[in-house]
């Protein structure tokens, strides 16, 4: 059994390199193979392969796990879900073709016993530490998953404006947005909101906005702009006015700017 504080991101920084080599020289590797260029059981090889695989999903890069295949099959194992394995030629094309030298390793940042949840629960407990921490990590996709895991954490699993709890429909909204806030806020959990993706929407967009006091205020309250239906009136006017759920240690607490300065 793997054990329970074991750093998979740490062993994706000794991997990454491994497979982009391969990719680069248009070759497959044996999970045995990689397992021990990375010092881990060939059966570990999968949890590390997990975490690469959704991070290339979500930063739309080729299916880079699709090299590491099993010895008798010559395909990848159950865990793979990146690619229609039975088109599999056109996943490994896509991933040959790939300019990977040009991408840096994007688990640089984590150290030995570092993972998402580790990295997220520093930023909770000094949220001082942000803009080290976001120097350490420099990748975007990384960044953003760290920052959404300490705010997951800060508001308890929990929409702040709706309490929705689906983790999948849970996301990290920034206050001041990613490319506008300096280095410190990009992972200041004081700068980020924990939404579900409806609310992440309307307050991205600027349908809902969050005054200085944490007060939500839809732009159209009085509903000119309707029809409205009963789970948008829910979703938008039902919530103007009250106030957004903030953290319950008060130096984890959103910070608004005031409109009035904006
Ligand atoms: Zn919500």
């Amino acid at each position: 059994m793997p054990k329970q504080n074991q750093s998979w991101e740490n062993k994706c920084a000794l991997a990454w390199p491994v497979l982009t080599t391969m990719a680069r020289e248009r070759k497959t590797i044996f999970y045995k193979q990689l397992g021990e260029a990375v010092g881990i059981h060939h059966r570990s090889v999968r949890y590390v392969l997990d975490v690469i695989q959704r991070y290339c999903m979500e930063a739309g890069l080729p299916p880079l796990t699709a090299i590491v295949v099993s010895k008798s099959q010559r395909r990848p194992g159950s865990g793979f879900v990146a690619w229609d394995i039975d088109d599999l030629e056109s996943g490994i094309t896509l991933v040959y073709g790939e300019d990977w030298a040009a991408k840096a390793n994007p688990f640089l940042g984590f150290g030995e016993n570092e993972t998402f949840e580790t990295l997220a629960r520093e930023l909770i407990n000094d949220p001082g530490a942000s803009e080290a921490i976001y120097r350490r990590v420099k990748d975007r996709g990384i960044a953003q998953k760290i920052f959404r895991e300490a705010l997951i954490i800060a508001y308890d699993h929990q929409c702040a404006m709706c309490d929705l709890s689906f983790y999948d429909a849970l996301e990290a909204a920034h206050i001041v947005p990613f490319w506008e806030c300096s280095a410190e806020q990009k992972m200041d959990v004081c700068n980020g909101l924990l939404l579900c993706a409806n609310h992440h929407r309307l307050f991205d967009t600027e349908w809902i906005t969050v005054s200085a006091d944490h007060v939500i205020q839809f732009s159209d309250p009085n509903m000119r702009d309707g029809p409205y239906s009963k789970s948008d009136i829910a979703a938008s006017v039902g919530l103007h006015g009250t106030k957004v759920r903030c953290p319950a240690d008060p130096k984890l607490r959103p910070k608004f700017p005031s409109r009035d300065t904006d």
